[in-house]
């Protein structure tokens, strides 16, 4: 008998399927991040034995703990949440991409840390398109400058960049944000050739995600179910 998770994340991949062809994207060039954060490591097992292998993190600690106890299990891990400066040597070592840098700094420490660690790290860079001030990122406008800033940093790579939409029912207000993101993308990838990736897109709205252009999807509660 299928599992709650099972079933749950086989709707969430099919809808994924339909929507892409619907819109006449690849499928395969649509990633999904299952974020786990708040649910423990048995609930990770569960999910790898379905066939999951990426996950998304939004605590420091949390992701060095659970990634040291699931060492042996080949897991990609993301980090999504907000970054403070003295946390990232929790998260450089074990992570595949950051969503979530906001600050040079942040840039600074990482490329410290991967020196240390020999290894390139990709990012994402997060941007406040809403304007909401709730919402960590930079603001669009800041956008080019800090690209530039950032080819002093020989181990860090820019990859693209991630938005979250308001939290609305309003799905046209969420479809701006989710265009404006790609708009921005497109603005800066001529010159920027590594910048190819849109993280956007959660359990409520990464539908309309998809069809706007997000290349990566961060769905929790939708495979998980709420978290407590
Ligand atoms: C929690 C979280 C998600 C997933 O949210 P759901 O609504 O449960 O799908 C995605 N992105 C970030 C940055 C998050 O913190």
């Amino acid at each position: 008998m299928k599992s709650k998770l099972e079933i749950r994340y086989y709707n969430v991949l099919d809808s994924i399927k339909e929507k892409a062809l619907e819109v006449g994207r690849d499928y395969n060039n649509i990633k999904l991040v299952a974020v786990s954060k708040t649910f423990p490591v048995e609930v990770i097992k569960e999910a790898y034995e379905i066939g999951i292998r990426i996950f998304g993190e939004n605590y420091a600690q949390e992701l060095r703990d659970k990634s040291k106890l699931l060492e042996s299990y080949d897991i990609e891990w993301h980090y999504i949440g907000r970054i403070q400066l003295n946390k990232l040597k929790y998260i450089v070592p074990v992570s595949r991409l950051i969503h979530s840098v906001t600050r040079i700094e942040e840039l600074k420490e990482i490329n410290k840390l991967c020196r240390k660690y020999n290894k390139v790290q990709e990012i994402l860079i997060q941007v406040n398109i809403s304007g909401e001030e709730t919402k960590a990122g930079l603001k669009p406008d800041e956008v080019g400058d800090f690209l530039r800033e950032t080819v002093d940093f020989e181990r860090v790579k820019i990859v693209g960049f991630m938005t979250m939409a308001p939290f609305t029912d309003n799905k046209e207000i969420i479809r701006n944000v989710f265009k404006n993101a790609r708009v921005l993308l497109e603005k800066f990838s001529s010159e920027f050739s590594n910048l190819k990736e849109l993280s956007m897109g959660m359990s409520n709205d990464y539908l309309i995600a998809i069809e706007e252009g997000a290349t990566i999807l961060r769905i929790g509660s939708k495979i998980f179910g709420e978290r407590g």
